[in-house]
């Protein structure tokens, strides 16, 4: 059921491009941006979206525009390595709410992952510190190339 439907202009994602919602902003450019989960798995849990495509998701999204976002998804994914030094990064993606999706505005999640720290439960986490989140997200934009 959440697979079909309207994109949806007012979604959370939507205003935080058009700067109505606050957020940790770590890279943008043309087409693309990448901030910080608000309700981290893991520290330095990143999102990447396109900021214009009206794509709910994969399946939705034109092509092109999706080539845009994965190699923001790249830049960024090696930028977290870089800052944080994980000892690995999960990237995931999730379609329709059996899935997982609860925010219907295509997204890609960049997640480091440090060897016996359990990733915490998806949707499920506390609401990490905006300071916090806002330091991370520093850290990370520094080491974009
Ligand atoms: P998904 O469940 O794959 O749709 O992922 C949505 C993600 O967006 C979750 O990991 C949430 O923690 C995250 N999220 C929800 N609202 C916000 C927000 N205002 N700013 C940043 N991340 C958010």
């Amino acid at each position: 059921m959440s697979l079909d439907g309207a994109y949806d202009r007012d979604n959370i994602f939507a205003k935080i491009v058009r700067g109505e919602m606050p957020a940790a902003r770590i890279f943008e450019d043309y087409d693309t941006l990448a901030f910080m989960d608000v309700f981290p798995q893991s520290r330095g849990h990143t999102l990447v979206i396109h900021k214009a495509a009206p794509a709910r998701n994969l399946m939705e999204i034109d092509p092109q525009a999706l080539n845009s976002v994965m190699a923001t998804v790249q830049r960024v994914t090696r930028a977290v390595r870089a800052a944080l030094k994980p000892e690995g990064i999960m990237v995931a993606q999730f379609n329709g709410a059996a899935a997982g999706q609860t925010v219907y505005h295509l997204h890609f999640h960049v997640i480091p992952r440090w060897d016996g720290v359990p990733l915490g439960r998806h949707g499920e986490g506390g609401m990490a510190d905006p300071a916090e989140l806002a330091k991370l997200a520093k850290q990370i934009a520094a080491a974009v190339q």
